[in-house]
């Protein structure tokens, strides 16, 4: 069994697709041309980022016009964050779209548990992510439409994965590398007008979003749409049977909760067991073979508990605790029987020391 079936941390990366590096290998080499410049080269590169956009396009369903290319979905979060003055957000949300929107003063929605409740003052901007990154449950942005707000949504952890509707949705961000893209490659998708430009700069994308487009990336994310959606139904139901085969292991393993919700993804497991360290588990999978990640990856270092966890309501001995197993394409049943094993040799050892 190779590595990357033993690789559980999709949520924080995925390895690109051999197909996408294909796609890529030529804008690296010959065709380096400047999507701008008017010659052969450049007109190439043009091409080739407009054969990308309409590949995105499709597997978001929208028109390829309401696209944007940015470095990933922080830089798409903190472009949102110029669409509106007053702004309430989950509190939830990524620490790429949380920061920013605290920096301009946002309001957390209120919540119980995983249940958002309707805010009492209008806000000229609602941003709620489709599929949270801790623990995969999902939200709706468009429940929150009630007194003609603009909606936002980071969809970073649904693209390629789960149906989208982008429909009544103003703007949503997503990064290619969640979706066996590369890194340092995303979008913004705009339903119509742009948030206040974020980097000014060249007229490139409108002069909506100035720099010279990144076309190797570009074109290897539109190959990696074309590939999740021929694939995404078919991830879907492995990826549950995976999950499924996760939580039947693990029924046995005491003090062990699930942080879940009915509305759920079944590309994340969040579990907490009784007592424990993630850290420390996560250091000791890793001895074993297996890559998980103790909460969000991007906040794995830090000493603050994490702010999904509490916001969910989770005790503070129990969220100490806490592992994120998520799944991809290379996980085979196989892979995710030894990894619920370990993880239950691994409490077991841990909680007799
Ligand atoms: N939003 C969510 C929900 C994410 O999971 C991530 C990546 N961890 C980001 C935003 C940021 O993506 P990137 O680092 O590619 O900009």
């Amino acid at each position: 069994m190779g590595p990357t079936e033993r690789y559980f941390d999709h949520a924080a990366t995925t390895p690109v697709d051999p197909r996408v590096r294909e796609a890529m290998l030529p804008y690296l080499g010959e065709a380096f041309g400047n999507a701008h410049s008017i010659h052969s080269l450049g007109s190439q590169a043009a091409a080739a980022i407009e054969s990308a956009t309409e590949q995105l396009a499709t597997l978001l369903e929208v028109a390829p016009e309401q696209i944007y290319y940015t470095s990933g979905a922080t830089e798409a979060n903190n472009w949102a964050v110029n669409g509106g003055q007053s702004i309430a957000i989950s509190p939830f949300e990524h620490s790429a779209m949380r920061e920013p929107a605290l920096r301009k003063n946002a309001k957390l929605l209120e919540n119980e548990g995983p249940t958002l409740q309707d805010p009492e003052q209008v806000f000229d901007l609602v941003s709620v992510m489709s599929v949270n990154n801790e623990t995969g449950i999902r939200w709706d942005v468009r429940d929150f439409a009630a007194n003609g707000e603009r909606l936002h949504s980071d969809i970073t952890q649904s693209v390629g994965k789960l149906p989208l509707a982008l429909d009544q949705i103003d703007y949503a961000s997503l990064s290619a590398h969640k979706f066996y893209g590369p890194k340092g490659v995303g979008a913004l998708y705009v339903e119509d007008h742009p948030p206040e430009p974020l980097i000014l700069g060249g007229e490139q994308q409108h002069g909506q979003r100035g720099g010279t487009l990144n076309v190797p990336a570009i074109v290897g994310m539109g190959q990696a749409a074309v590939i999740a959606k021929d694939e995404r139904e078919r991830d879907y139901n492995r990826t549950s049977e995976l999950r499924q085969i996760l939580r039947q292991e693990l029924t046995k393993t005491n003090d062990l909760i699930w942080n879940e919700a009915a509305d759920q993804s079944p590309f994340i497991a969040s579990l907490s067991l009784l007592g424990l360290e993630g850290e420390t588990l996560v250091i000791e999978l890793d001895r074993a073979g297996f890559a998980v990640s103790s909460g969000a990856a991007c906040s794995s270092g830090s000493t603050e508990p994490s702010h999904v966890l509490t916001a969910l309501g989770i005790a503070p001995e129990w969220l100490r605790g806490t592992i994120r197993v998520s799944f991809g394409r290379a996980n085979t049943s196989e892979s995710t029987h030894l990894l619920a094993q370990q993880i239950s040799r691994i409490a077991e050892k841990l909680r007799t020391i």
